[in-house]
């Protein structure tokens, strides 16, 4: 009976996306894969944006349009360059990493609230990790249920940078006010990461990453 519930979502979800039955979806209701769909097919959408965008916001991106209109220091060949490359080039590829898995489809579950890795609704998604390794399933708390879209495919992107390329939870703990950010960190934080999941990529860059990078 369930199981036939579930072949019926499908099919009648398959109109929204053309890559859906690549995903393996367990433990959700109905209304919760309809969910599921659609944030993935927004996830693809603002990934779609961030592949074709990003390259372009390179070192002569960044000293025409934040560097010489701002007046700020800048030298040839410098460690705040060379790590700036470096940064974009690992977001750049995670990005491309959570394509490819769109693509090849996601293992999402659904779990409840009383599970304990979802702390009585404090969590709202995770992977979980062997060592370094992701396990290749995005675990989705029933809370996560309750959030609007757009918060939606944020947590996407944020378990998708875990599940696509074992980044961790650094919560911003790379940039402290007045000093130098660690690039390295910034590129291997999910907390990063999902700030790209809505709204202007060359605002969250500015505010994020070059207005620490190029401290005047
Ligand atoms: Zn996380």
């Amino acid at each position: 009976m369930q199981k036939n519930l579930f072949a019926f979502c499908l099919l009648s979800l398959s109109f929204i996306t053309n890559n859906i039955y690549a995903d393996q979806i367990t433990g959700c209701q109905r209304q919760q894969i309809v969910q599921i769909v659609q944030a993935k097919e927004k996830i693809k959408e603002r990934i779609q944006v961030l592949l074709t965008e990003l390259p372009q916001y390179d070192l002569n991106y960044v000293y025409e349009n934040f560097i010489l209109p701002k007046n700020r220091p800048w030298e040839e060949g410098s460690i705040q360059n060379y790590s700036y490359t470096q940064y974009l080039q690992s977001i750049y590829t995670t990005f491309s990493s959570i394509d490819a898995d769109l693509d090849k489809g996601i293992h999402w579950k659904c779990e409840p609230t009383y599970q304990s890795q979802c702390q009585q609704g404090e969590v709202i998604a995770y992977v979980l990790f062997i060592g370094n390794r992701p396990l290749k399933t995005i675990h989705l708390c029933s809370g996560y249920f309750n959030t609007p879209v757009d918060r939606q495919v944020e947590t996407g992107i944020h378990e998708l940078s875990h599940y696509s390329a074992a980044t961790d939870d650094l919560a911003l703990s790379w940039l402290e006010p007045g000093k130098f950010i660690d690039l390295k960190g910034a590129a291997n934080d999910a907390f990063h990461l999902e700030r790209f999941s809505s709204g202007d990529i060359v605002h969250t860059l500015r505010t994020q990453v070059w207005f620490w990078n190029w401290l005047k």
